[in-house]
């Protein structure tokens, strides 16, 4: 299969599991943040859906730019710009290399650039640079994702809206952590990696 359907494949995943999943990203946004996880990327897969249904790629540059600018534009909230930033950097990093390590790795550095967390600070980036690592070494699997995520629940937030909580968002998931998990799964599940 060429790349650019893998990865539309993989983002089908993407999609079906945030959809799936809206009430639980939510309930994990409300014990720390204020509840609207789910339905903000929610949002965002359908109108990248809508997009990619009208359109045609034979390359992944136009295929993540689209899909950066759309959740960019349509997601409230924090994680649009930072999921899309994630899409745009690698549109950018596509045009060198469809290596899947150096692609993602490049989503992480957008990811960064834009919400300037580091590991440790309860965010989506503790799930992104462990598996961005995995994938450097090909040891990519659920485990690694599982762990990732389970990493968060004992984290002090100290960026995006939880950091207001201070220690009392301690012992909580993050959930963008968890919506990054089902991202990796749903690219182990497409076969891209
Ligand atoms: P909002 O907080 O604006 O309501 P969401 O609920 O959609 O936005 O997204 C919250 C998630 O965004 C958090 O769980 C966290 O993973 C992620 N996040 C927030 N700020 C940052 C940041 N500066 N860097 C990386 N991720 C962040
Ligand atoms: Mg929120
Ligand atoms: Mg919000």
């Amino acid at each position: 299969m060429a790349q650019t359907e893998k990865w539309i494949k993989s983002f089908e995943h993407f999609s079906r599991k945030i959809t799936d999943e809206k009430s639980f990203l939510n309930e994990l946004d409300s014990a720390i943040g204020d509840g609207d996880h789910g339905s903000n990327l929610t949002r965002g897969v359908a109108a990248v859906n809508e997009k990619l249904e009208q359109q045609s790629y034979d390359n992944l540059s136009d295929l993540f730019k689209d899909i950066g600018m759309v959740l960019v534009s349509k997601v409230g909230g924090a994680s649009g710009p930072l999921y899309g930033s994630a899409f745009i950097s690698m549109a950018k990093q596509s045009k060198e290399s469809d290596d899947i390590s150096s692609l993602l790795s490049s989503g992480l550095d957008g990811i960064t650039k834009r919400g300037k967390a580091e590991t440790g600070e309860k965010t989506m980036v503790d799930v992104w640079a462990p598996a961005v690592d995995a994938l450097k070494d090909g040891t990519l699997d659920q485990s690694v994702i599982d762990s990732a995520l389970e990493s968060t629940k004992d984290m002090k937030a100290t960026k995006g809206r939880a950091s207001y909580l201070g220690d009392r968002s301690i012992g909580h998931i993050d959930p963008g952590a968890q919506s990054s998990a089902y991202f990796f799964e749903s690219l182990l599940e497409a076969g891209v990696t």
